[in-house]
């Protein structure tokens, strides 16, 4: 069978990678380099944790995630991923992080709970003030996103084309146009856009919003280094804030982010992070962490989420030929083989096209 692909980001080149797999013809367009830096999978980390609120199909996914990872790993010949565990913080007892730990037991996860008071003793990196409990798994970390994306288009070599946009999608007849005017017939055309993905399926666009963000780098002072390198990743997710941390990995610096979504920007032209972007996410940091004041801070750059409004994925057949990855809400990276896996059993016919948009949408099946 013959796929084209558009877009080589995680989504698109997973499900490239299952494809080829499965011994089928693949081309892959993507309108800028390859990996291209202004996509949402191009950064050097991205976090896999089973925490997932109360959402029981997700938390359901993530181990079918990291087996998925695990072939992936075997294909490329190395394995990009750093297990630091996952600690999960609550100020509010009726909050994400104590809704997650329910369905996560409910789901038979192993994870460790601390109380606020021991919280505090056990992670002293943190302040302790306003932290109600909290919980710890060992599983749980950093996917090396950016060395992924690299891997995965060496691997799939010719068959990327980078620098080569596509204008318009014809998902009924399985044909794409380029810029150039020149078009190409496929069996099936996946479209894999990220936030530009409305430019080419206007059916998208009161589905999926694209969404500015923030991150942040910084290095912690000399003396507790070490200390930083044996942390988890933190997320500290509430009504007021949506505050994350990846500690320093591989010689990264440590990364501080803010999930709650912005809902603007347009990912072609909004790219420069501000003063003002990186003072909120500090102000965030100064409450949270002990000796924040001296932390060196380092870049900061601007990513798209593609927001879904109940951050549900959309992994669905579009007219006859044609399948959509989207609505990936700033979570999506984690699931990247899984879902390049579980399209590519759709496309050749294995798996029910309707089972597999509800699997996406994590309210269960395959
Ligand atoms: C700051 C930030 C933090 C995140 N943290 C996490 C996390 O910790 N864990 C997690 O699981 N997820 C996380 N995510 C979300 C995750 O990174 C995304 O869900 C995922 O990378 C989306 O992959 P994608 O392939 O759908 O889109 P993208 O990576 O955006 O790829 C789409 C590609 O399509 C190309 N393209 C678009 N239009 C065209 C066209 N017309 N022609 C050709 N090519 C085109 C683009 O150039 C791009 O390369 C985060 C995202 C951001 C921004």
């Amino acid at each position: 069978m013959k796929v084209v692909i558009v877009g080589a980001g995680i989504m698109g080149l997973a499900t490239a990678w299952a494809l080829i797999r499965r011994g089928h013809d693949v081309t892959v367009f993507e309108q800028g380099p390859a990996p291209n830096p202004l996509g949402g999978s191009v950064d050097r980390h991205r976090i896999i944790r089973h925490a997932y609120g109360a959402e029981a199909g997700y938390t359901a996914m993530i181990d079918p995630a990291f087996a998925a990872w695990e072939r992936l790993w075997a294909d490329l010949g190395e394995r990009l991923y750093v297990e630091t565990g996952v600690l999960a913080i609550a100020r509010d007892p009726a909050g994400w992080a104590e809704t997650s730990k329910k369905t996560m037991l409910a789901a038979g996860v192993a994870l460790r709970g601390f109380s606020g008071v021991e919280a505090a003793a056990r992670f002293p990196l943190l302040l302790g003030n306003g932290i109600a409990s909290a919980h710890l798994t060992a599983t749980g970390g950093v996917l090396l996103a950016d060395r992924i994306v690299a891997a995965l288009v060496r691997m799939l070599g010719d068959g990327v084309k980078s620098g080569q946009a596509v204008r318009a999608v014809d998902s009924d007849r399985g044909q794409v146009t380029l810029a150039s005017g020149a078009s190409v017939v496929a069996d099936q055309v996946v479209v894999a856009a990220g936030p530009w993905v409305a430019r080419l399926l206007p059916s998208m666009g009161p589905r999926v919003t694209p969404s500015r963000q923030v991150v942040v780098y910084a290095d912690p002072p000399a003396h507790l280094a070490a200390a930083w390198r044996a942390m988890p990743v933190v997320l500290d997710l509430d009504l007021t804030s949506g505050f994350y941390l990846i500690p320093p990995v591989r010689g990264f610096p440590l990364k501080l982010g803010d999930h709650r979504f912005s809902l603007t920007g347009d990912p072609d032209r909004d790219r420069d992070a501000t003063a003002d972007d990186t003072a909120a996410i500090l102000a965030v940091c100064r409450v949270r962490l002990r000796e924040f004041g001296r932390f060196a801070i380092g870049e900061a750059h601007t990513c798209f989420y593609d927001v879904e409004p109940q951050e549900r994925f959309i992994v669905e057949r579009v007219g006859k030929r044609g399948w959509v990855m989207s609505g990936f809400s700033g979570h999506g990276f984690k699931f990247g083989a899984l879902l390049g896996e579980t399209l590519a059993a759709a496309i050749v016919g294995e798996r029910d096209s309707a089972a597999v948009a509800c699997y996406a949408a994590g309210r269960g099946g395959p």
